[in-house]
């Protein structure tokens, strides 16, 4: 089982100089490499498309042909930088490529403010008295806030504005004890950031979440009246950047308080699979931003449900809020009406708690059932910032 930890460091201002140094050349070879690459394919292209091979037969270049190119031809400032570092530069490229291949966006030039993690994927860290050792970078301090479990295989280094964090993706082998079922529940996760469960509770954001969601937008207003490519502009950006950092740490820390509780006290969580989700409901809705944190909320309650031996379960969301919960009749009404008044049953019920109970029971397994247990353990855990591709930032 995998699990990443995440600890703030503190680097000194010779070690900053080295971090942000090896960060600026990892963009580069990252460019580089995806220039080269884009390159070879849009030759390719007009070779396959027109027949014609301007600067001779064109090939398919691979992670392997950069990596072997990179070995023998690095430059001054790649030689400050562990090779296997610069490595797992080329394999991002690489990895944005197969991503691609599978229907996300076409790569993309990485800039300053975008580019802002490495990896190292095995060896040039480590942990000792209390520091964090990069290999020619320096020893670094670290606050360990808590103890990591498991062996750990990469470490990868973030720059977040003015801060810098390191991300330990470890690997815990214990054997996963499934528990037996005895409590369950179903979750309707709202668009104004609003939980219910399927007994009717409803479970609201901080508020201070709202308050910083209000800043962001005056300070959002505030940078569009800054003069274009001005100094002020620039401190404005840093603001508004700042704000956003703060709201997704609110936002992570809400997620992880509610998962917590979730897996406490429930065996089996149901959600509405929001992917399908998206495709269901309309544009507009589907943009909102809530549904950042409702992706996060479930692969939290996920991982830590894959850890206590429980079980997450996805559900098409198709009619949950439609559908009445009492006699299954369709009831059709539009997002501005809040309450569920069926006329076939006379089921009275907030519209939210409806789809909530809907949900719990769309779900494939009954309490008591044993044969969930194939499914149990099989979800993925969270995911280590060092495996996303670099212009995802989170
Ligand atoms: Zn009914």
């Amino acid at each position: 089982m995998k699990k990443a930890y995440q600890f703030r460091i503190y680097p000194n201002k010779n070690q900053e100089v080295k971090l942000n140094r090896t960060l600026s050349t990892c963009r580069h070879l990252y460019n580089n490499s995806l220039a080269e690459r884009k390159r070879e394919s849009e030759l390719n292209e007009l070779e396959r498309t027109f027949g014609v091979t301007p600067w001779g037969k064109p090939q398919w270049i691979n992670y392997y042909d950069q990596a072997n190119y990179l070995s023998g031809s690095k430059t001054d400032f790649q030689k400050e930088v562990h090779s296997q570092v610069l490595q797992n530069t080329l394999k991002r490229v690489d990895r944005s490529f197969k991503n691609f291949y599978n229907g996300f966006g076409y790569p993309r030039f990485q800039g300053r403010d975008r580019y802002n993690s490495f990896t190292f994927p095995q060896k040039g860290f480590e942990l000792k008295d209390g520091k964090l050792s990069l290999s020619k970078i320096g020893n670094i301090n670290i606050i360990l806030h808590r103890e990591i479990e498991g062996s750990i295989k990469t470490c990868t280094i973030k720059k977040d504005i003015d801060q810098w964090y390191v991300t330990f993706s470890c690997e815990i082998d214990i054997p996963i004890i499934p528990v037996e079922i005895h409590t369950k529940t179903g979750i309707d996760v709202g668009l104004k950031a609003l939980l219910t469960m399927s007994n009717g509770t409803q479970i609201q954001p901080p508020k201070f979440l709202r308050e910083s969601e209000d800043k962001l937008t005056q300070e959002q207003r505030r940078l569009s009246r800054k003069k274009l490519r001005s100094h002020n502009r620039n401190n404005q950006r840093i603001v508004v950047a700042k704000v956003h950092r703060r709201i997704r740490n609110q936002r992570r820390d809400f997620a992880h308080k509610t998962s917590r509780m979730l897996v406490e006290e429930y065996d089996h969580i149901v959600f509405e699979d929001l992917q399908v989700q998206n495709m269901v409901k309309n544009h507009h809705l589907a943009k909102s931003i809530s549904d950042v944190g409702w992706s996060q909320l479930i692969n939290f309650t996920k991982s830590k449900a894959e850890y206590a031996g429980k079980i997450v379960e996805l559900v098409n969301p198709r009619n949950t809020s439609q559908n009445c919960s009492g006699c299954g009749n369709t009831v059709q009404k539009d997002l501005s009406v809040r309450i569920h008044n069926c006329p076939f049953c006379g089921l009275v019920l907030d519209r939210d708690h409806n789809a909530a109970i809907n949900i719990e029971n769309k779900s494939m397994y009954t309490v008591g059932t044993t044969e969930i247990n194939a499914c149990q353990g099989t979800q993925r855990s969270i995911d280590a910032a060092g495996s996303s591709p670099p212009f995802r930032g989170e």
